[in-house]
Formats: C-alpha cells, sequence, structure tokens
C-alpha cells in the first residue's frame, strides 16, 4: 500500500538539514505501522513526504504500487484523496462548528450540500460525536477535537490514514479511547494506518509493524512483537527504557 524506497530529504538553506537518509519502509494493505523516535529524528519530515507534501530529494513513494514523483495536476489531486492524515495539533477551522468542519474537503470536492452533510453524520457517528454536530472546537475537548479531525480525514473515504503524533497531547485514558477508534477503522472500514509517535505505548497498544527513525535513518523495523521481544538497536532499547542504554547519537 506504501512503498518507500531508498528516499534521502534534504532542506536546502543556509546550511543544507538531511532530515531523512535511505529510508526503505513497505506498509501492506490492512497494517497499522508505528514510526517511533525522539524528537527531531524526521518522523514528520518522513509523513510529509508520503502525504504528498513534500518532494523527496533522491528516491521514491509509491502509495498502491503508483510512484508519486511521476504525478501531477489532477492525477496528484486524486491520489491525495486516497490519504488521509491528521496534523499535530489538529487543524480545526475555528469559524466553523463541527459540522462544517467535516464537511469543508467534501464542499472542496463539490459535493452537494445536503450530500455532504449526511455524509458527514455518518462520519461523525463513526466517531462518536454525532450529538456535536452544532458545537465550535473551542467547544470541545482535546480528544473530541482529535476525533472531529480524524472524521475529517476519513470524508474521502481514504485507503490509508497517516496520523502525526495523534495522541501527544492527550491524557492517558482519552489516548486509549482514541487509539481503540483508531483500530475500529482499521479493522470495519480496511483503513491501513501509519502512525508517528515517540510514546512506545501507542506502538504497543495498536500497531502490527514498527520503525525505529533515529537522526533521519531507520536502525531497525520489523513486526512489532519480534521488535520488542528481541531490540537489536540501542535506539530501541532505550525507547523502551532498558536500564543501561543511553541516548545513542547513531545507529
Ligand atoms: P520529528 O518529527 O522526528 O521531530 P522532523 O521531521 O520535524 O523531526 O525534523 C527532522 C529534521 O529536519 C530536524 O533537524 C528539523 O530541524 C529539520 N527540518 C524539518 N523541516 C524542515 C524545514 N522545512 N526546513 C529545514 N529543516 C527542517
Amino acid at each position: 500500500m506504501i512503498r518507500v524506497k531508498n528516499l534521502t530529504k534534504v532542506f536546502h538553506g543556509e546550511t543544507d538539514v538531511t532530515a531523512l537518509t535511505g529510508i526503505n519502509l513497505n506498509v501492506e494493505a490492512g497494517d497499522i505501522c508505528g514510526i517511533i523516535g525522539m524528537s527531531g529524528a524526521g518522523k514528520s519530515t518522513l509523513l510529509r513526504c508520503i502525504a504528498l507534501l513534500e518532494r523527496p530529494t533522491e528516491g521514491s513513494v509509491e502509495i498502491d504500487n503508483v510512484d508519486i514523483s511521476t504525478l501531477s495536476g489532477k492525477e496528484l489531486t486524486r491520489l491525495r484523496k486516497s490519504v488521509g492524515v491528521i496534523f499535530q495539533g489538529y487543524n480545526l477551522l475555528m469559524q466553523r462548528n463541527v459540522l462544517g468542519n467535516v464537511c469543508f474537503p467534501l464542499e472542496l470536492d463539490g459535493m452537494k450540500k445536503r450530500e455532504r452533510e449526511q455524509r458527514a453524520m455518518e462520519l461523525l457517528e463513526i466517531v462518536g460525536l454525532r450529538d456535536k454536530a452544532k458545537a465550535y472546537p473551542a467547544q470541545l475537548s482535546g480528544g473530541q477535537k482529535q476525533r472531529v479531525a480524524i472524521a475529517r480525514a476519513l470524508a474521502a473515504n481514504p485507503k490509508i490514514l497517516l496520523c502525526d503524533e495523534p495522541t501527544s497531547a492527550l491524557d492517558s485514558f482519552t489516548t486509549s479511547s482514541i487509539l481503540d477508534l483508531l483500530t475500529d477503522i482499521n479493522r470495519k472500514l480496511g483503513v491501513t494506518i501509519l502512525i508517528i509517535t515517540h510514546e512506545i505505548g501507542v506502538v504497543n497498544a495498536i500497531c502490527n509493524k514498527v520503525a525505529i527513525i533515529n537522526m533521519g535513518a531507520f536502525v531497525e523495523q520489523g513486526e512489532v512483537k519480534k521488535v520488542m521481544q528481541n531490540p537489536e538497536s540501542p535506539v530501541t532499547r532505550m525507547l523502551l527504557g532498558i536500564r543501561g542504554e543511553e541516548m545513542p547519537c547513531g545507529k
């Protein structure tokens, strides 16, 4: 579903920043794959490359066997719709109520008012927020805002949902409920999920695959059970809180 081959991303400026080097990743249909690493490791940049928001400097990203670098214009717009994204900080429109927020991408897509409101209400049902349709973002809790963001990301029936630190601002109870919702979306709607996080608990709770990233490169990846039972990289061991591991500064 997602195939990243030898991806390198350099940000050019006064001094060039190499955010990612030699990234290879295969996410199969139906996976919930976690990308875990410390702050500045390159997680968001990778997500932005997969979300078609950044162009790789080298290498490629394939979505459903299509190399996205070969696309432009309408083809790119069409492919973008098959990838839903939940950003850190929710990115809700504060002047619109919950229904208006979920309707927004459908409105941009030219769907008629009645149809889009019906679809938005179905999505609000899925995320358990039907009764909040008329509320404004300022009247919602963090967990509820995240549910609105998830409903909006699902509006175009994406095959893939990319989640950037979806629970980093939430308490542990709300985190569990959001992770349960993502698992439901994966199982019931068949959406493949890629989740960026710095919390090992998130990976253990819902992911079947994991890749550990440090200083722009993967240091270890595979089935969650295998990696957790036998962590080979010092970075993984440190993220797992294994005693004796110090902050690593390379592979
Ligand atoms: P993470 O999400 O793991 O915290 P990021 O992907 O945000 O890491 O950042 C990885 C590296 O790339 C950091 O050194 C960061 O400063 C740099 N970086 C990210 N975005 C840009 C940008 N637009 N321009 C220049 N450097 C950037």
